[in-house]
């Protein structure tokens, strides 16, 4: 190995150490090669003897098939078991709640298997888990010969590089030192702000992974995920301490199989905006992003009026139609970091990231105007229908996701109140209903 090869993977190695999740390295019979901290968390208690030498012992109690499903497995390469769920009834005295884990083991090639291993026990945490780890697993598995490695300052600058990274980005190593990670993303993806939000989320987390455009040097785009970790410890908290390592990755090729299933499991299907709980799983971090650093944060509730009355009228495949028309509608007047979710029937919620409430109040006011100067054409038949909005913004007396609907819910009933095709801004009082 050359003295370069071997630091990217001495680095990685020690990426691997640092990951939260549980990693492990075995032989084919078990035999455990490399073990991170958490993995050796997690398995202790499982042990019967308070030895980790080998997987499948460790297991033996909770997880006995696991030696014959790699036996099982002919193929050269690949997953054995994907998000194995393993309830720990033995071996956890005191603990009232089973635990449950989740293991993925992957098996690399004839001699090596890796293993993820998470505690999935509380269920919302488990989903998340799941995902994590699986993003994990195509970051870690997929990527060990095309990842581009650099390090990065206390403010997110290029430090180092590794010759993979000129390849990928088609950007000369030596230019991207002193310049901010921001110029592998186009500008108009991420708000203003979101980068320095991702070297605190990895400070937060021990880790900080998305996937999304990202921009060559010629200005071409492609799809890439990018891993950042720090690389000082959880005491180094002195700015001049802080450096973090990024993993860059292109994704392309997975990109559409990607695309399907991301699709199926985050969009409603009749308008192909963002579900609800995708809504969720989003807004979130954007809420805690603000609880660390506040920033004008607004949602708007977009509900279409007496949309019963439009079904009744002229049919249910009608009224799918609207709906789909109010999406499209939606998408061209809210902007591409904006959320844009339906939440069910004819309700919809927009969370508007670096905008105030009398900002999301008057894109609100466009959206409504809009709607109500269009028709919609379905089968001969030409509706005309309009939408109310309630718009709320984030203020240090909401708790939480919820409390800023319920807010944007309260505005929206005083605009159905109202009259209907109209705006209502939240403000503090009795909740109208
Ligand atoms: P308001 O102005 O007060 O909001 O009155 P509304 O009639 O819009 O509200 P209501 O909640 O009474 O009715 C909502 C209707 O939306 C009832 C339901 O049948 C219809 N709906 C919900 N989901 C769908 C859908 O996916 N497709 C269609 N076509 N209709 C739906
Ligand atoms: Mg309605
Ligand atoms: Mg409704």
């Amino acid at each position: 190995m050359s003295a370069g090869l071997e630091e990217e993977h001495e680095a990685l190695l020690q990426f691997l150490y640092m990951a939260p999740v549980g990693l492990v390295q075995t032989r084919h019979d078990g035999e455990v090669l490399m073990i991170n901290p958490l993995c050796a968390q997690l398995l202790m208690p499982l042990s019967r003897d308070g030895g980790l030498s080998n997987l499948f012992s460790a297991l033996g109690d909770v997880a006995p098939d696991l030696r014959h499903r790699v036996a099982q497995f002919d193929a050269p390469h690949g997953m054995v078991c994907d998000s194995l769920q393993i309830q720990l009834s033995r071996g956890q005295s005191g603990d009232r709640e089973p635990r449950i884990l989740s293991l993925s083991l992957l098996k690399l090639d004839a001699e090596r298997l890796m293993g993820l291993l998470s505690d999935v026990t509380q269920s919302v945490k488990r989903d998340r888990a799941l995902r994590q780890s699986q993003a994990w697993i195509h970051s870690i598995v997929t990527g060990i010969s095309d990842y581009a490695l650099l390090s990065l300052d206390e403010q997110g600058r290029i430090r180092d590089w590794n010759p993979a990274v000129e390849r990928m980005t088609g950007y000369s190593g030596a230019a991207l030192v002193g310049q901010p990670f921001s110029r592998f993303y186009p500008a108009d993806a991420v708000p203003a702000g979101r980068l320095q939000d991702r070297l605190h989320e990895a400070d937060a987390n021990g880790w900080s992974l998305d996937e999304g455009w990202r921009l060559r040097a010629d200005g071409s785009r492609y799809w890439g995920s990018c891993l950042i970790a720090p690389l000082h410890g959880p005491g180094e908290e002195q700015p001049d301490e802080r450096a973090y390592s990024l993993i860059l990755r292109d994704i392309s090729d997975r990109r559409a199989a990607n695309e399907e299933i991301r699709r199926s499991l985050t969009c409603d299907h009749l308008t192909g905006l963002l579900n609800r709980r995708a809504f969720f799983d989003a807004a979130e971090p954007e809420l805690q992003r603000w609880r660390r650093r506040p920033r004008p944060l607004a949602l708007v509730m977009v509900d279409a009026d007496h949309f019963k009355q439009v079904n009744d009228r002229h049919g249910h495949a009608a009224g799918d139609a609207v709906l789909r028309h109010l999406a499209a509608g939606m998408r061209a007047t809210f902007r591409a970091m904006d959320l844009i979710a339906r939440m069910g029937g004819e309700e919809f919620a927009v969370l508007l990231p670096d905008t105030t409430a009398e900002g999301a109040q008057s894109v609100a006011q466009r959206l409504c105007e809009r709607i109500a100067r269009q028709q919609v054409d379905v089968d001969g038949q030409t509706i005309s229908y309009t939408v109310s909005a309630g718009v709320s913004a984030m203020d240090a007396d909401v708790a939480d996701l919820e409390s800023l609907l319920k807010r944007a819910d309260e505005a929206l009933y005083r605009a159905k109140a109202g009259g209907r095709n109209r705006v209502e801004l939240w403000c503090a009082g009795p909740a109208a209903r």
